[in-house]
């Protein structure tokens, strides 16, 4: 609820009458109108203000009591319920009529803003899986998209042969009419023709009068290399076709790249597992990783430890807008042998009690755990 002084609002004198109020809050309402001022909160409230400092000075009874008790005086109602409040008086969109019915006109007739409602065909938009190797390297594919395309028999116009649809008499053409709501007039489509300023008399028995018919197009698509999830391709004017011959939206082709069997990508980079064998771990060695374009070498140091990454530069996504091309990074995982013969476990416990001989030092991790463990029940005691 505003706080501030009605006559200050308005600019007036306590002194004022009725013509001069109405010529002061005209002046303001045309300033801070909010069809002048789209969006613009500030002009609002200050449109709002002054409406309502106009309902209760143009009001005789009103400005009688809000000279003698102020704020407390007017309708507690006043403002307090914002917009839409009218209690014991004259709706603010009556006010707004009386004043301004000349200029910004009434219900049915067309405004400044606005005008015919685009015929344009919706966008539509496709899904297409790819796998990993289409979606970096790049392909072309064939897509079966169902789409609505201008009716050849009518050319689009929803009209029979030989007839033409005539202007809706509701809108004039206009295919919005304009409604006053509280404050504001606003745009509606207009009932009669739904947007379309037309009505088909005789509608084209082919669509139904739709102009447009159903049908699936095959389409070309060309898949730039280095896409992700989520990247879309347009393809101007492939959507639905327009109504009544307006222009044709665009085909969204949504990218969605399944899940590898090797690889996993994050952006330009790529990650993948490589096991090991616990020899090849403990010894260092040389092993073959796979890449998306073949396989490459890569030296493991001795004492690689489980889960460490080795990073391959630029092995891997060149991204599709450009710059240089990611990693590939290969997690080392050492791997269990499984399968041992009596021969090899008869080593392997050979190897066991040699490590338990020296007290696990050759086992950072395990030595290294086993002082935790005990430190942790010692501050438990
Ligand atoms: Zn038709
Ligand atoms: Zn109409």
């Amino acid at each position: 609820m505003s706080k501030k002084d009605y006559y200050e609002i308005l600019g007036v004198g306590k002194d004022a009458t009725g013509p001069d109020v109405k010529k002061a809050y005209r002046k303001l309402a045309m300033k801070y109108h909010p069809d002048r001022n789209p969006d613009d909160a500030d002009a609002e409230a200050k449109f709002k203000e002054a409406s309502e400092a106009y309902e209760v000075l143009s009001d005789a009874q009103k400005k009688e009591a809000y000279d003698r008790y102020g704020h407390a005086g007017v309708d507690p109602n006043m403002g307090g319920g914002g917009f839409h409040s009218a209690a014991g008086g004259a709706s603010f969109s009556d006010i707004f009529g009386d004043v301004f019915g000349d200029i910004f006109g009434g219900a049915g007739a067309a405004g400044g803003r606005g005008g015919a409602r685009s015929n344009r065909g919706s966008d539509l938009r496709y899904t297409l899986e790819l796998d990993l190797e289409e979606a970096v390297k790049g392909t072309s594919v064939e897509i079966r998209v169902p789409t609505l395309v201008n009716c050849e028999t009518c050319d689009g116009g929803g009209a029979k042969k030989g007839t033409s649809p005539v202007t809706c008499t509701t809108c004039n053409g206009v295919g919005q009419i304009r409604m006053q709501q509280g404050f504001f007039s606003v745009q509606q489509t207009c009932p009669a023709c739904r947007g379309q300023g037309k009505i088909i008399k005789e509608p084209c028995p082919d669509c139904r009068g739709q102009g447009r018919k159903e049908k699936r197009k095959t389409l070309s698509v060309k898949i730039p290399p280095g896409v992700d999830t989520g990247d879309r391709i347009r393809l101007a004017g492939e959507g639905e076709a327009g109504i009544a011959g307006g222009p044709a939206g665009d085909l969204y082709v949504q990218v969605a790249v399944r899940d590898h069997a090797i690889f996993r990508r994050e952006g330009k980079d790529l990650y993948t597992e490589v096991p090991i064998s616990f020899a090849d771990a403990a010894l260092g060695g040389e092993l073959e990783v796979p890449t998306l374009d073949g396989r490459v070498k890569l030296k493991i140091p001795q004492e690689t430890q489980t889960g460490k990454l080795f990073r391959l530069r630029e092995k891997g996504v060149t991204p599709v807008r450009g710059g240089k091309p990611g990693d590939l990074l290969c997690r080392v995982i050492i791997e269990t042998p499984v399968n041992l013969s009596k021969e090899q476990k008869d080593l392997l416990k050979q190897f066991q009690t040699g490590l338990e001989k020296e007290g696990y030092r050759q086992s950072p991790k395990r030595s290294g755990w086993f002082d935790g463990v005990k430190s942790f029940f010692d501050d438990m005691l």
